[in-house]
């Protein structure tokens, strides 16, 4: 059974005191962990305060000197296991089979389980891919972290494309489960012929859930932004959207439903739905806008049966401004390898040229929801 989702920071560590690992040595970051772990009781008994593990294989030790020394034997010293199939910006993800990584896998998963809050046993490994992320410094390339991860289950009935998510504690805040859950939509393959749509496994924990809310937020934000709307000029401008059309001749309304959008970004459409809805730029249409106003979300189930409703551009643009959004997409299509490598380059363009319209780049950090 595979875990739920879970993001991140936890606000009262020290109140889970049935933890049997009190800390953990991350390769040189100290830190304390949050819940109970399945290790081995001959290995790591009860009450340890200092638990070492290997940033390279997650190997354990509650044995500084034989921590010592396998760090200096490593064999992923250098380069993570698995396939790297995304690399932008000194950030990768590399996939890794829980088959043929069984060990690996397993004590990846204990120290996830850390961090974890829930019971189940994750360690039927062969049947999950695990896509760590991966941070290189440019100034120092032999030399690689590993941030966080999320596993995804090889075959989901329920089309899921993720199990479990975790970045670890010391790089949290970052917006970098933003970027893992970034990188499971694209790989979920919804863009190819066999794809399905999906979405992470349920239920979600309140961590997930709010930091999924957010990052579908985002999705819809960017895909409202930027698609057709390839004339920047008119970013913002609230103009009436009779007068907008006429001007640009680029169709920069449509009539779409829920499940049209659904269908442009991968997502399921109640995921949709809790987006638009936390957007807050869904507004009923008037008979006469009806009529004329061509941007159109047809209702859907919470949005009001059969209700047509208008988003409009610049309110979108209000949020996404208000909550600091980049509107490029923080995963590039461009940085992904292999079978996930872009087959063309159309998305970029369009993306380039609205890039001015929000602040560049969340630099400062952002009001984190996964706090
Ligand atoms: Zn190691």
């Amino acid at each position: 059974m595979a875990p739920n989702d879970e993001l991140a920071s936890r606000t009262d560590p020290s109140s889970s005191t049935d933890r049997n690992v009190k800390h953990v040595v991350l390769g040189d970051l100290l830190f304390p962990t949050w819940y109970q772990s399945i290790y081995p009781e001959d290995l790591v008994t009860k009450d340890t305060d200092r638990l070492y593990v290997c940033r390279w294989c997650f190997r354990y030790s509650c044995d500084v000197h034989a921590y010592a020394k396998h760090t200096r034997l490593c064999h992923h010293r250098t380069t993570p296991p698995g396939t790297k199939v995304y690399d932008h910006g000194g950030y990768s993800v590399w996939e890794l089979d829980g088959e043929c990584h069984k060990l690996y896998a397993q004590n990846l998963s204990l120290f996830a389980k850390l961090f974890l809050d829930h019971k189940s046993v994750f360690f039927d490994v062969v049947s999950f891919l695990y896509y760590l992320l991966v941070f290189t410094d440019p100034n120092d390339p032999e030399n690689y972290y590993v941030l966080g991860f999320f596993s995804k289950e090889k075959l989901s009935w329920d089309a899921n494309n993720l199990a479990c998510i975790l970045v670890f504690p010391p790089y949290q805040r970052k917006q970098l489960g933003k970027l893992l859950m970034g990188v499971s939509y694209k790989i979920s393959s919804w863009e190819r012929d066999s794809g399905l749509i999906g979405g992470p496994e349920r239920p979600l924990s309140e961590m997930g859930r709010r930091s999924y809310t957010r990052f579908w937020e985002e999705r819809i934000a960017r895909y409202l932004l930027l698609q057709g709307w390839d004339d920047a000029e008119d970013a913002g401008e609230g103009e009436a959207e009779g007068e907008e059309e006429e001007r640009s001749g680029k169709h920069p309304h449509e009539l779409m439903t829920v499940q049209d959008i659904g269908l442009a970004t991968g997502m399921l459409t109640e995921d949709v739905v809790t987006a638009l809805k936390g957007l807050g730029v869904v507004e009923s249409a008037t008979p006469a806008k009806k009529r004329k106003a061509k941007d159109l979300v047809s209702g859907e189930a919470g949005l009001g049966e059969g209700e047509a409703v208008i988003i409009r551009r610049a309110t979108v643009l209000e949020w996404a401004k208000a909550h600091h959004m980049a509107v490029r997409d923080p995963v590039r299509d461009d940085g992904f390898l292999g079978k996930w490598a872009p087959r063309d380059s159309d998305d970029e363009s369009i993306a380039d040229s609205a890039d001015g319209d929000v602040e560049d780049e969340d630099e400062e950090e952002e009001e984190e929801e996964e706090g």
